[in-house]
């Protein structure tokens, strides 16, 4: 069976044909500017240069329409005809307290996916326009929600409640919810498999180290902490959030500065972090290489985002009491090995040591430990579109 992942932005929208009778990706790529001008379609097979299509994609229902014709496309396409899909897994953000798990997508869930706007206003209405568009171009293809916060449900209150007054929570909602779900649950069964363990019996911390980052504390196969909060702005400090910060610091800005709340919540998400420390840049190379040269700053962040790392590994060690492995993922955590190396310097206590020499491989998953380490280290490349794929399939099964 092929299935269509599709994730869904404002302006933009990915997509990828997966056929799970191999798992393998069929095509990828992206609409992008989506009712702007200049919209185009990048498309790829996969092992073949993307090609660029140039299309006025007006809306997301165009945009789909657009993909729908390069993977059917006599040249660039990998399937004859829409008929070959089977089903199709949109990835959204937030699920609130109402979904646990992934669904078949119907005019209920619809609903409850709309009523969780409020919690992710910028992110659930582009995920709820692209399943729109999806089924008016589709209308007999079944659709699944998988959800960024569905992982973590398991938390158990004392994690996610915040020690604001109780009321709180219950008029708005107003927890933790965590985020990156996907990621870590497909890296926790893929680090079980590597070891040949059963998940249900193990301890893992899963580091999602990309441009958004967050940990997560999985025992016994679930969620039972992770480092970001209502929003994903909460926990570690990334390439433009400043994560956790004093409460007070905000209305202290907010005065000195004059600034309203838009302006705190761009400063604080989009001007912060290593870009907003070092000065340079949000991305990890262009902070390393300034580091290299001399710029302090450039170092100053670097060393503060190991140093966040770190602690919440502690952290998730004394809440689970020990761990078997540590998995790092995503952008920087599957290819900085200065990063890795930093975070996991001096944590032998834990029974965590590795070899410096397999820390440098790139590119496959791979256990970095050294053999007399208690504690495994592991580098798995997240998959979150075959993650969407998997729960897809094993829903309409
Ligand atoms: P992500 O959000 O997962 O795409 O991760 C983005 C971050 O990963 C950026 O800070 C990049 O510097 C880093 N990154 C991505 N690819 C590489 C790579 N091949 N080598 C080193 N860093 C990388």
């Amino acid at each position: 069976m092929k299935i269509l992942v599709i994730n869904t932005g404002s302006s933009s929208l990915k997509y990828q044909l997966i056929d799970m009778t191999n798992e393998s990706a069929l095509a990828k790529g992206v609409c992008d500017r989506i009712g702007l001008e200049h919209s185009f379609l990048k498309h790829s097979k996969v092992g073949e240069n993307p090609v660029v299509i140039e299309k006025d994609l007006y809306n997301h229902k165009l945009a789909i329409q657009e993909v729908i014709n390069a993977l059917t496309d006599d040249e660039n396409g990998v399937i004859k005809s829409m008929d070959e899909i089977g089903a199709v897994g949109h990835r959204v953000v937030h699920g609130g307290e109402k979904f646990h798990d992934s669904v078949i997508i119907d005019d209920e869930v619809m609903d409850a996916i709309k009523e969780c706007v409020e919690l992710a206003p910028l992110h659930n209405p582009a995920n709820i326009i692209g399943i729109e568009a999806c089924k008016h171009i589709m209308p007999n293809v079944p659709m699944i929600a998988v959800f960024d916060t569905a992982f973590h449900q398991t938390m158990p209150m004392e994690a996610y409640i915040y020690a604001l007054p109780y009321e709180i929570y219950e008029k708005y909602g107003l927890r933790r919810y965590g985020f990156h779900g996907t990621s870590h649950k497909y890296v926790a069964e893929r680090a079980a498999s590597m070891l040949g363990k059963n998940l249900e019996d193990m301890k893992i911390i899963s580091c999602h180290l990309g441009n958004g980052a967050s940990i997560c504390a999985i025992k016994n196969g679930k969620s039972v902490d992770t480092s970001m909060g209502f929003t994903p702005l909460q926990g570690l400090c990334m390439g433009t959030r400043s994560g956790t910060i004093d409460p007070a610091v905000i209305s202290f800005l907010m005065e000195k500065e004059k600034m309203t709340v838009k302006d705190i919540s761009d400063f604080l998400n989009k001007k912060s972090g290593v870009l907003g420390i070092s000065g340079i840049s949000s991305d990890f190379r262009d902070v390393q290489d300034a580091a290299e040269a001399g710029n302090d700053r450039a170092k100053l962040s670097l060393d503060i985002f190991c140093y966040k790392v770190k602690r919440f590994i502690g952290d998730y060690a004394a809440v689970m009491n020990g761990i078997d492995a540590v998995v790092f993922t995503a952008g920087i955590g599957e290819n900085n090995d200065y990063v890795r190396t930093r975070v996991l310097k001096d944590m032998d206590f834990l029974g965590i040591k590795i070899d410096e020499e397999k820390n440098k491989i790139k590119g496959q998953e791979l256990d970095i430990s050294t053999p007399d380490s208690r504690v495994r280290t592991l580098i798995i490349p997240t998959n979150e579109e075959l993650a969407i794929a998997r729960e897809t399939v094993k829903l309409i099964k």
